[in-house]
């Protein structure tokens, strides 16, 4: 009898099928399919941020003289080129 028993529960369905209508399994499937696309995402930011190398805060400058373009720390309001030796102001964009 005991067998009998335990047969019938395990074809009854769990109790939290019974509770759960189908707009919940929808709203269920839908958030999972977002939470899993969202953690693909933070992966590929969290790759991508690892390889690229960080901004430069140097400062870009063009010679007037010469057109050589070169780098300077940030805080340089006028450079010397490395080429020629003229003051140059930053380069702007
Ligand atoms: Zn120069």
């Amino acid at each position: 009898m005991a067998d009998n028993r335990t047969a019938q529960a395990a074809r009854r369905p769990s109790p939290a099928v019974i509770l759960m209508f189908p707009g919940q399994i929808i709203f269920l499937c839908f958030a999972v399919v977002t939470g899993v696309l969202g953690m693909m995402v933070a992966l590929y930011e969290y790759r991508r941020k690892r390889f690229e190398p960080e901004p430069t805060e140097d400062r870009v400058f063009r010679c007037d003289g010469c057109a050589y373009v070169y780098t300077d720390d940030h805080d340089v309001d006028r450079s010397r080129c490395p080429e020629c030796g003229l003051f140059n102001s930053p380069f702007v964009f």
